[in-house]
């Protein structure tokens, strides 16, 4: 028996994510990332020692599995010849059928002081003129395609590198060029980031490139403190019993990402909700278009984690904090984290907006004159009929 655990926690023995205490934000900012990439990564701020890591590092326990090709360095999707490497997408077409296995999503972690040459991956120039991405001595991009690739003190990443990541995040796509070859393979991956404030800030213009900010800080209450101290202790003691404790509510997190990816689809939203969530925005003057859609996507996926297939007023706000964190910061001088009293000064003046809005057009409407019974009936038959046209034309 005591050989069957050892083998199933063979490598480094994860601090279980249902086990951290409080962090409640942190945990669901991961875990919605998680069950949908499209929101766009998430970068956490806070003090050493508030979880930052543990959390990143709970997060690969409770990952869904997914389908790869056999051999494929870049864990390409089976089914999906978009996303392929080139390797993979030759026999595709070729008619080849591709081995499959199954594997948990990764989660690669770049080391500060890492070269890019160890990101991007080292091609033999020679080599690649006739093999090509063959060459490609594979990076931690390759590694991380299709997984969440974590970069712990972001802040202290050397520009060119932060570059590079963001460039690939952004196309899913990692091009290696030497000496007038290049070679390229599929690079999408969750951009998780987290940094220590004191030792120094992020480049203001990459805030922008990561979809959540989270605030962490060590818990305040007397009784938090003390179940930290002591499930910290007995996770040192012996890792292993720890885990198996937490082992059935890691795995109840793990099947509801999976339940959530499945409901994400046919989750709606109001109308109403996004015109609040444009309106906070409008107000706060964000750059672009981005944090409205990030609000939504994220809203959409906490209703879908939550098994709900609306999204509620408190979905938005909760998805709006997350966005909105310190996106408002004018200058590095100003107040880290957009306060919550400020957060609900904007939330209350947008909802106030919306409902005045909606009063003047419920006047206007109740001030146009009524159509006669026989003309709206006669109306109404019209747009029923147009309808109908355009269903059938959509056949
Ligand atoms: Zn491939």
């Amino acid at each position: 028996m005591a050989q069957a655990i050892s083998k199933e926690y063979e490598g480094r023995i994860n601090y279980p994510l249902s086990a951290i205490a409080g962090q409640e934000k942190l945990k669901l900012a991961l875990l919605l990332n998680a069950i949908n990439p499209q929101i766009g990564g998430a970068l956490v701020r806070g003090e050493r020692g508030s979880a930052k890591t543990i959390a990143v590092r709970g997060l690969s326990d409770v990952l869904p599995e997914i389908e790869v090709v056999e051999g494929c360095r870049f864990s390409c999707d089976p089914v999906n010849i978009s996303k392929m490497c080139s390797i993979c997408r030759d026999g595709y077409e070729k008619g080849i059928k591709l081995p499959v296995v199954r594997r948990r999503t990764r989660i690669v972690e770049l080391p500060i002081g890492t070269t890019e040459d160890r990101v991007v991956g080292t091609l033999n120039i020679e080599k690649a003129i006739t093999e090509g991405i063959k060459a490609l001595d594979v990076g931690l991009l390759a590694e991380a395609n299709r997984g969440i690739l974590y970069v712990d003190n972001i802040n202290l990443l050397d520009d060119h590198i932060m570059d590079v990541l963001l460039d690939s995040a952004a196309m899913g796509v990692n091009v290696v060029e030497r000496e007038g070859v290049s070679v390229s393979h599929p690079a999408s991956f969750i951009l998780i980031g987290s940094m220590n404030p004191e030792e120094g800030e992020l480049r203001p213009q990459l805030h922008d490139r990561l979809a959540f900010h989270v605030e962490v800080k060590g818990l305040a209450s007397l009784q938090g403190r003390l179940k930290v101290m002591k499930q910290v202790m007995e996770f040192e003691r012996d890792p292993i019993y720890f885990k198996r404790l937490y082992e059935e509510s890691d795995k109840e997190i793990a099947s509801k990402i999976i339940q959530a990816q499945r409901l994400l689809p046919k989750v709606a939203i109001k109308e109403d909700f996004l015109r609040i969530v444009a309106r906070m925005c409008i107000e706060l003057d964000v750059d672009g278009h981005r944090p409205d859609i990030i609000i939504t996507r994220a809203a959409m996926t906490k209703a879908a984690y939550d098994g709900r297939n609306r999204v509620t007023e408190d979905d938005m706000i909760f998805a709006s904090e997350l966005t909105l964190g310190f996106r408002m910061r004018r200058t590095p001088f100003e107040e880290a984290a957009l306060g919550t009293t400020r957060f609900q000064q904007v939330l209350e003046h947008a909802k106030k907006l919306e409902a005045e809005d909606k009063k003047k057009k419920r006047k206007a409407k109740s001030k146009r004159p009524k159509m006669t019974e026989k003309k709206s009936k006669a109306s109404k038959k019209a747009t029923t009929s147009a309808a109908k046209k355009r269903s059938s034309s959509e056949k």
